[in-house]
């Protein structure tokens, strides 16, 4: 599904130099009124470029180098082995958690953080179909999943007897029934940047005796998440996009409190034992959101997320909701001014409630245009074959960012036949 750019109705040349002019007055007015301003400031930006990619890896902050040089030097360098709990590095999965837990509407107590976001998807999973009631052997995915989410499903379904089917997101809570043991849903499609009704479609799971299981890899930090309001079972989630925990920083687990006894680890390392010194032959799961720990957690990633999450201070995540629907609709406004009809087309949602916090863009050479975009300072990336995609990113993108990346790509496909 795609939706052309609005067009301004005919190319009269003074009318669009009085357009540019205008959208430099409306870009510096929004900036000037953006509560969110002075967070950017908290990140450490490539002073000249528009950095459109953060909902793929976000920047750092100015504080984590800091940060990290005193967990390396004194943490590990001179408290060594005595950090474990003097310095808190084995509690900081459960702890760092309950920050995230903040942003993703979860009362304490419910996320782990620790492995990589494939990893969790297959705890969630395979937990999920352990927790449904017998007789129920079907695992659904959302047929336009991330690919290791619907890599890791099949080889989950292969594994516990189940079959998987492949459905769209939007209908995936009416296709659920009562062989369904639990659905794996994207929050927000990562390749089209369209947002999907957590809240129906977990209701309608519910209603057909299903759990529901949420990626939130690309709503987490850009929207507001309701995870226990909205009933959510399990949900998984990555740190290296819209929270800047950085490459490979550790993914998360959500398990509902009133699941967590009954959450099966297919993966109970020693980290989720309820005595993990006690060095026991047998395994004894623990009690809370820790069953869904496995080994060593990643302490100097760990440890740069927890940093990285000090840019919320303060932060709604109501504000940059409303800021993230206000940049994606401006870049849109700016593309459709600028940019020389039929060039491009939205593949972004027009209604708020269906968009993500990014906008993606079919246009024919797309690789080489984006290869050209970030030669000129403005980064975002393309996914093949015809997808240009610019993350908006609240915390630290300007009005004025967005009003030139469109003007940067207007000129490249001008430049272009
Ligand atoms: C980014 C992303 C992932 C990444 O998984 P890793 O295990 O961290 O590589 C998974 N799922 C979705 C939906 C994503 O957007």
């Amino acid at each position: 599904m795609s939706e052309p750019v609005t067009q301004p109705p005919a190319a009269d040349p003074a009318a669009g130099r009085q357009d540019a002019a205008a959208l430099d007055g409306r870009a510096a007015a929004l900036d000037a009124q953006d509560p969110l301003a002075a967070v950017r400031d908290r990140f450490d930006l490539v002073t000249g470029e528009v950095y459109l990619d953060g909902n793929s890896l976000g920047p750092p902050t100015t504080r984590i180098m800091e940060r990290l040089s005193d967990v390396v030097g004194r943490e590990w360098g001179r408290m060594g082995i005595r950090s474990w709990d003097g310095s808190g590095w084995w509690t900081a999965p459960e702890r760092i958690g309950d920050r995230i837990g903040a942003l993703v509407g979860a009362a304490p107590g419910q996320v782990v953080v620790g492995d990589s976001t494939s990893v969790n998807v297959f705890k969630a999973l395979v937990a999920a179909v352990r927790m449904a009631p017998d007789g129920r052997d079907e695992i659904l995915v959302d047929a336009a999943t991330f690919p290791t989410d619907g890599y890791i499903a099949e080889s989950a379904a292969r594994m516990t007897g189940c079959t998987l089917r492949a459905v769209p997101a939007g209908g995936i809570g009416a296709a659920a029934g009562e062989r369904t043991a639990v659905a794996l849903v994207n929050h927000v499609d990562y390749r089209s940047g369209r947002l999907h009704d957590l809240p129906a479609v977990t209701a309608a799971l519910h209603a057909a005796g299903a759990l529901a299981v949420w990626d939130l890899c690309h709503s987490a930090g850009a929207l507001p998440v309701a995870l226990d309001a909205d009933g959510v079972d399990l949900a998984v989630g990555c740190t290296y996009k819209y929270l800047n925990g950085g490459p490979g920083s550790p993914a998360y687990l959500y398990v509902r409190g009133a699941l967590q006894p009954r959450f099966d680890s297919p993966l109970p390392g020693w980290n989720s034992h309820a005595d993990p010194f006690g060095m026991a032959p047998a395994y004894a799961p623990a009690e809370g959101a820790l069953r869904g720990r496995v080994g060593t957690p990643e302490i100097l990633s760990l440890l740069a997320l927890d940093s990285a999450l000090d840019a919320w201070d303060g932060v709604e995540v109501g504000d940059v909701r409303a800021k993230s629907l206000a940049l994606t609709d401006f870049f849109l406004e700016c593309v459709g001014a600028l940019v020389p009809p039929g060039r491009v087309e939205s593949v972004t949602p027009l209604a708020h409630a269906e968009r993500g916090s990014q906008v993606s863009l079919r246009c024919q050479d797309a690789g080489e245009v984006m290869r050209a975009l970030i030669a000129r300072g403005v980064v975002g990336d393309h996914r093949r074959p015809d997808v240009l995609r610019f993350g908006f990113t609240p915390l630290y993108t300007r009005f004025a960012d967005a009003l030139h990346a469109a003007r940067v790509l207007a000129d490249i496909l001008e430049g272009t036949p």
